[in-house]
């Protein structure tokens, strides 16, 4: 019999998926991360409608994939963007098009009637997951499972509001009409002041990157 090989059952089994919590680096914090997390969820959605591939990609790629790396279930293993070149510069707008509208949908729900559904789907689906800080408290890290973009950005957003959920319902700031969201108190008082508030909220350009032609 050559079934020493296998392993027996029972055995060698519970060495693995005890206690596997992620633990963070030690100068790392929860609030380290929700910062992180709440920049780079609202880079996109202020900033993208003005994103042509070359910006989306260096958002998956650069800052993206950079908070994804603790929460990942194989650290450092950059997550896998699809060839964004080979993608019709249409298909690309749309595809932010359609994510900017869900998401705006899915912020909207917390500023009407305080529905955080959305992070509980995040943590459903594997989008976020728990860890640990250096002082075992506990803390929220995306984990770059989903595959749409929407998701992506929620996911941020779900990590975010884990930390610090009643600045969802103080300060979170939705303008449909500026296409907006922002993190601020007064402005939620007062209401958006559109034309008023815009420079202040309009993104600053990278004047490096050169706008790929719409439709090329
Ligand atoms: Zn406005």
């Amino acid at each position: 019999m050559q079934n020493e090989f296998e392993p027996t059952e029972g055995e060698g089994e519970q060495t693995e998926a005890i206690d596997t919590v992620v633990m963070l680096p030690n100068d790392t914090t929860a609030t380290d991360i929700a910062d992180g997390c709440r920049e780079a969820a609202l880079t996109f959605i202020n900033e993208s409608k003005h994103w042509g591939k070359a910006e989306l990609g260096m958002w998956l790629t650069g800052t993206y994939s950079a908070l994804t790396q603790h929460g990942a279930k194989e650290p450092g293993q950059v997550w896998p963007v699809p060839l964004l070149r080979d993608i019709d510069a249409r298909l690309i707008d749309r595809i932010m098009e359609s994510a900017r509208t869900e998401i705006f949908e899915t912020l909207a729900l917390i500023s009407r009637d305080g529905s955080a559904s959305f992070v509980l789907r995040a943590l459903i689906a594997g989008a976020v997951i728990r860890c640990e800080d250096g002082q075992r408290e506990p803390a929220w890290a995306p984990t770059g499972e989903p595959t749409r973009l929407a998701e992506r950005v929620l996911s941020l957003f779900a990590v975010d509001y884990l930390a610090r959920p009643g600045d969802y319902e103080s300060e979170l700031t939705i303008c449909m009409q500026c296409e907006t969201v922002a993190f601020d108190g007064m402005a939620k008082t007062r209401g958006c002041s559109h034309g008023m508030q815009h420079s202040a909220l309009a993104p600053r350009r990278h004047s490096t990157m050169p706008y790929p032609p719409l439709g090329a």
